[in-house]
């Protein structure tokens, strides 16, 4: 088996997700960077439990998903999203899985709403129904720039509902940073009134901003 992977290596080189060097899909010296852990962060009451921390490496392997497709960095997210819902214990036949939506802009862009195909991967892989009930009301403006303050200020009222939700909800998303977009989403699920039981799970967690 070792001996047909290297051949396969050779007619089909694999670069590194995380630093292109030859190697199948994260090399050596990349793995110490990615490492599975149960990350659980409170915003208010919004619970969010990560699977990795926000490396370089794993900043790579989002690039890599989001803006090239590149289908051996989906599975990695969504093994890493899979392995936290699997962790929680929870009762599958009660969640819904409510991906975050990218904005129109960037389906446009990279042809899909990236978290929302993922969690249509999740869901299919697993057996948890997806509810992608929220939509961008368009106002908000690409945040990479922004700090805390400034993106919570960007994030209000960012969601609108295309669905109803109630029930047991886990909102989906590829990373956290300062939870302004996963507070905001939570705030927009409630706001119909029927007061959802909401978690979250993201791929990676990052440093909070200041
Ligand atoms: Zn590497």
């Amino acid at each position: 088996m070792q001996k047909l992977q290297e051949i396969s290596q050779l007619i089909f080189p694999t670069r590194c997700l995380g630093c292109h060097k030859l190697s199948p899909t994260i090399c050596a010296d990349c793995l110490t960077q990615w490492k599975k852990r149960k990350f659980k962060t409170k915003y208010s009451d919004l619970s969010v439990y990560s699977t990795f921390s926000y490396t370089p490496v794993a900043a790579s392997v989002i690039l890599a998903a989001k803006e090239n497709g590149d289908s051996t960095a989906d599975k990695l997210l969504i093994d890493a999203i899979v392995w936290q819902i699997e962790n929680l214990e929870l009762d599958f036949n009660k969640i819904r899985l409510v991906p975050i939506p990218s904005s129109k802009r960037s389906i446009r862009n990279r042809g899909r709403s990236f978290i929302v195909n993922i969690v249509e991967q999740i869901s299919q892989q697993i057996g948890i129904p997806m509810l992608d009930c929220l939509t961008l009301t368009g106002k908000t403006i690409d945040q990479s720039r922004l700090n805390r303050q400034q993106r919570l200020q960007n994030m209000k009222g960012a969601f609108s509902m295309k669905a109803m939700a109630r029930g047991e909800l886990l909102l989906i998303d590829d990373v956290i940073t300062t939870g302004a977009t996963l507070k905001e989403a939570a705030r927009a699920l409630n706001s119909q009134g029927f007061h959802a039981q909401i978690s979250a799970i993201t791929a990676c967690v990052a440093q909070p901003l200041r």
